[in-house]
């Protein structure tokens, strides 16, 4: 709280690059920024004066011009089901985010926050309902990465950006933390195993379409056409089908990647065999696969989950016109692990109290 008030600045969230550009270092040799950058992103230093290979002077320098945040952990979940685990972290201003953690066989991807809340409103979605509260800073998504790397002592194998918020409403941020936990001498993670998840936010898919990174991204599509597009993902006023999909297009093609296009079943809503038809048109277009969500029980009283068999039917029609499709498992349904849940328990508690 007191390096808060000081108002010393941030490290965590500065690129190597823009490091290099800051006065202590700017008299260093060139290797130096490296260093540090890569002592507080790949070994986790806590603080200047243990780095190894920093004159005492350059330490205090450092430690006078900024801060090396960390996160404080609020609540930390584990699912005795399937051992997905939730880290509920308490921000500096009081504010609460989520990160979970999705283990498998060979993987374990950690599924990243991107803002407190988020404007855009999706009817299913627990994030949606808080409303936007602000974005996060680039260090307080990093630290998401560091923290659970601390606390679980293993190397993470892919990150996510489907937490809360939306990732492409806070390009910059965002677009640095990805530099950053990609960067050889930062977190180092493939850039393939980097995705990020949107809405469908049209210019922030077109600027990730030069940023010359091969990270995957995934779009929540969720219905096949405008008119119920516009009330599931009320972004798709802004950015229609017709816009949206020449987007994902470009970005496939500029990065050489595949599209994912992610769409929630709700029963009666999007589940009928011609919406598969015309989510296939869609994703032949595009080249993209398709993972289809079962709707996370008791998030909207008015909707309802699609029955297996449906969701079966509703699969193999996809498949029949060639087009890559999954049904995506639910895991750590019994610790709240859909995006922003807990958090707005959290919320709704601060608020009632
Ligand atoms: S689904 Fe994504 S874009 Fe929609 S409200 Fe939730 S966090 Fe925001």
């Amino acid at each position: 709280m007191l390096h808060y008030m000081k108002k010393e600045k941030e490290i965590l969230n500065y690129t190597l690059e823009e490091l290099k550009e800051e006065p202590p270092f700017r008299a260093e040799p060139a290797y130096r920024a490296g260093q540090v950058f890569s002592a507080i992103n790949r070994r986790t230093a806590a603080g200047f004066e243990a780095m190894p290979g920093l004159s005492q002077k350059l330490a205090r320098e450092l430690g006078k011009r900024f801060v090396i945040s960390t996160l404080s952990c609020a609540e930390h979940l584990v699912s005795p089901k399937d051992g997905t685990e939730k880290f509920l972290w308490k921000l500096k201003d009081g504010n609460h985010v989520e990160t979970v953690l999705i283990k498998g066989k060979a993987r374990k991807t950690l599924c990243l926050s991107a803002q407190v809340g988020c404007r855009f409103g999706c009817p299913f979605c627990a994030s949606g309902s808080q409303g936007f509260i602000r974005d996060l800073e680039t260090a307080e998504i990093v630290n998401q990465v560091l923290c659970v790397r601390r606390m679980k002592k293993f190397r993470i194998t892919n990150v996510v950006f489907m937490g809360m918020g939306e990732p492409l409403d806070n390009y910059d941020n965002v677009e640095k933390a990805v530099r950053i936990i990609n960067h050889p001498e930062g977190i180092d993670l493939g850039a393939r195993k980097i995705t990020i998840s949107t809405c469908g936010i049209v210019p922030g898919i077109r600027r990730l379409s030069e940023i010359g990174l091969q990270i995957e991204l995934s779009v929540s599509l969720h219905a096949a056409n405008n008119e119920l597009r516009d009330e599931l993902v009320p972004v798709n006023r802004e950015y229609p089908l017709e816009v949206l999909i020449p987007a994902c297009q470009e970005f496939s093609r500029a990065m050489g990647r595949v599209v994912t296009l992610e769409y929630t079943v709700i029963r009666g809503k999007n589940d009928s065999l011609k919406d598969a038809e015309d989510l296939a048109r869609i994703a032949g277009k595009l080249g993209a696969k398709v993972n289809l969500i079962a709707l996370a029980e008791g998030m909207d009283p008015k909707t309802d989950r699609t029955g297996h068999k449906r969701m079966q039917a509703f699969r193999d029609r996809i498949r029949s016109k060639k087009v890559t499709v999954t049904v995506r498992k639910s895991k750590g349904k019994d610790i709240l692990a859909a995006c922003g849940q807990l958090a707005a328990e959290y919320r709704r508690e601060a608020v009632s109290s």
